[in-house]
């Protein structure tokens, strides 16, 4: 069955490490107090009893949104890339490419929302593709902090950073000694070309 069509029919999840969400997360920080944004490349596992899209590799790209991406979206006076995001089309076909190459896919884009939530804008909504998942990560200048306060800790005397650190707890009820949640959701278009929450599995 066409892949479009099968998530429209089965909503699927979509499966990531938590190295994988630590890097989303990391990405959004840095790259903070603008949007990161990067391409999600893996496959549809068709397996399981119900399909699950399986994020191989993350792919961070350059958010390349300036004031002429503002004009050709018609987003006029939306000139900074703290409030959009836009990955080059070469960016995309040569990654495309790449993947192909690998027998994998394009399953999907990741950005992030500094001091917003992870919940799609109306200009996600309109320039989503059907099928991608669309997985979106909140950044507050508290996130910032504690990333830095993190690296700080994980740097060794030579500065380097050792990549050992513990992994982040994701659910804070889960670890319930850790109070750092990272605000992470993955979107899909249904049919009616509206966004619809994509459940995270994380393996
Ligand atoms: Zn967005």
């Amino acid at each position: 069955m066409d892949n479009v069509l099968q998530s429209f029919l089965n909503p699927m999840a979509i499966c990531l490490t938590q190295e994988q969400i630590e890097q989303i997360y990391q990405h959004g920080c840095v790259s903070y107090p603008f949007e990161c944004c990067g391409i999600i490349l893996g496959s549809i596992n068709y397996e399981t009893s119900e399909p699950e899209k399986i994020a191989v590799e993350l792919i961070p790209t350059e958010n390349v949104w300036n004031a002429e991406n503002a004009v050709i979206f018609g987003e006029n006076g939306e000139n900074s890339p703290r409030r959009r995001y836009a990955i080059a089309p070469q960016v995309m076909l040569n990654t495309q490419k790449n993947a192909r190459d690998r027998s994998l896919d394009i399953i999907g884009i990741y950005h992030s929302h500094p001091d917003y939530s992870a919940i799609p804008s109306e200009f996600d909504r309109r320039y989503a593709w059907s099928g991608y998942s669309y997985i979106i990560v909140a950044i507050t200048n508290s996130d910032v902090n504690f990333y830095q306060s993190l690296m700080k800790v994980c740097k060794q005397p030579n500065n380097k950073i050792v990549h050992s650190y513990p992994l982040l707890p994701i659910f804070s009820e889960k670890s319930g000694v850790f109070p750092h949640t990272i605000n992470i959701h993955s979107w899909c278009l249904d049919e009616n070309q509206q966004f619809h929450p994509e459940p995270i599995i994380i393996k």
